[in-house]
């Protein structure tokens, strides 16, 4: 069976948003939940908690309420909530401008969790261990009452930071009881002044175990299981690419539609300047298309996802074993057309799969690991 696991990283854009964060996070998720109403899809939400926690500390509630309350409701019609952590949050500065705007004070050094190295003398692991295990518990306090069957054991890192040092990374998880990980995008390299990561080396499985001690270089049979965000090596996707590039091109003569933008990234201390020059761009998207690396974010282009997918699956699934897909997607993104565009390619995937496709949520992937005892 091919199981597909549509998630979201659930968050605002993390150097300051234009509008109130209802409007970035909340009203974007309720389209998303409608999209999948429209098609019998499930999603899986993976919450930034200590986001959550950095804004009650400061004494600003109504945005965790609001983002508690829609949780609560998601659960409610048989999605999925997990954990997805961006630790500089734990030290992040929030001023609110005009019209309910936001803007984030940020130390880079603290973006990736394998970085810290608390004032206090904690060691790394047990950082990490406090921090999951609040999370879990925030969660579970959260969403038990509504689904007593709830459980969180899922995790999405954020910016996928499980490096460096993924020893002590992992070894928190497994401690602080989380079974399956999501954060690993083959083939990905990153590196910008809060991010670093290559994923060059991980194993070329649908999925497979990581053993703390191991890394992430080797699959394993034990350990924390590993569904992988669909992403196609370097080199591979330079035909799907190159096809979508002419499909854009195309389009943009039909239409001049600006692009509005709700936030922007923690990599930039202040709003984004001018669009690039045309041939800025153009050189930009060759790049992409030599270089041939995707990951499947839900975007505008149906037909390239269907591509993409198709080649992946293909590529990994395997008669004996059931395969699980991880397809990420971010609320704040999202737009008409992107929805329009995921609601296509879901209809295309099941159409082409059929019987052998199922959408399914972390929570599910876990009961079915469990009967075959792949996780504990
Ligand atoms: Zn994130």
């Amino acid at each position: 069976m091919i199981y597909i696991l549509y998630s979201n990283d659930y968050e605002v854009f993390l150097g300051g948003n234009y509008l109130p964060e209802n409007d970035v996070l909340i009203s974007t998720t309720e389209n998303i939940l409608k999209s999948c109403e429209e098609i019998g899809v499930p999603m899986t939400f993976f919450c930034d908690l200590t986001c959550l926690w950095r804004y009650r500390e400061l004494g600003y509630t109504e945005f965790p309420d609001a983002v508690e309350q829609q949780l609560v409701q998601t659960i409610r019609s048989g999605h999925d909530v997990q954990t997805h952590i961006h630790p500089h949050w734990l030290d992040t500065e929030i001023s609110y401008g005009k019209n309910g705007s936001t803007s984030y004070k940020v130390d880079p050094s603290k973006f990736l969790m394998g970085n810290w190295s608390p004032e206090d003398g904690t060691s790394l692991r047990d950082f990490c261990v406090g921090i999951y295990t609040k999370a879990k518990q925030h969660l579970e306090d959260l969403l038990i009452p509504i689904d007593s069957n709830y459980e969180c054991m899922a995790y999405r890192a954020g910016g996928y930071g499980v490096q460096p040092n993924s020893g002590d990374i992992y070894s928190a998880l497994q401690n602080s009881g989380y079974k399956i990980d999501s954060s690993i995008v083959p083939g990905m390299t990153y590196e910008t002044e809060v991010n670093r990561i290559d994923f060059t080396k991980v194993p070329s499985l649908g999925n497979y175990s990581i053993d703390p001690d191991k890394g992430l270089t080797r699959a394993s049979d034990t350990g924390v299981f590993e569904i992988p965000v669909l992403a196609l090596r370097k080199g591979e996707a330079r035909w799907p690419l190159a096809k979508a590039f002419f499909r854009k091109v195309i389009k943009s003569f039909l239409s001049r539609e600006k692009r509005k933008r709700l936030g922007y990234p923690i990599q930039m201390s202040h709003a984004p300047a001018k669009d690039n020059t045309l041939t800025q761009q153009l050189l930009a998207e060759f790049k992409i298309i030599r270089d041939g690396w995707y990951m499947l974010e839900l975007g505008e282009d149906a037909d390239l996802m269907m591509d993409v997918a198709t080649r992946y699956i293909d590529q990994y699934k395997n008669d004996n074993t059931d395969l699980y897909v991880s397809i990420s997607c971010h609320s704040k993104s999202m737009n008409p057309r992107i929805l329009k565009a995921f609601k296509k390619f879901h209809r295309q995937l099941d159409s082409l799969y059929g019987s052998h496709l199922k959408a399914i949520t972390f929570k599910e992937a876990e009961q079915f690991l469990k009967q075959e005892m792949k996780v504990s």
